[in-house]
């Protein structure tokens, strides 16, 4: 084998090379998504089995869940608390949203209470 022999010889192992590692990585990503749907399914199977016959039957994996459902409903609470914060905060003339310690009203000029 020549020279040029030789560079086409290494551009087509490399070539290859790059071709099977984007193979990789799109078989990998499919992967991902099957794995994903897979969460997904067992996650369905596990709300109706759940439903069916009450969080109490799963011991610890149905107290964890217990647990979080609490941490997501006072996660919530606080979420409205704070929208609830910035909600008072409207322009009583145009119903504008202004932020704390604006003293007139960006949009119509309204004088805003303290
Ligand atoms: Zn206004």
């Amino acid at each position: 084998m020549g020279f040029f022999d030789d560079l086409k010889a290494t551009a087509k192992t490399e070539m290859d090379g790059v071709k099977k590692s984007v193979k990789a990585a799109q078989l990998q990503s499919e992967l991902n998504d099957l794995k994903r749907e897979e969460t997904e399914a067992y996650a369905a199977i596990g709300r109706q089995a759940v439903s069916e016959a009450g969080v109490q039957k799963f011991g610890d994996a149905g107290a964890k869940l217990l647990e979080i459902q609490e941490k997501i409903t006072a996660k919530e609470a606080e979420i409205s608390e704070v929208k609830g914060l910035e909600a008072e905060l409207i322009c009583p003339n145009c119903k504008t949203p202004y932020t704390e310690g604006a003293k007139f009203c960006g949009n119509c000029g309204a004088k805003l209470s303290e």
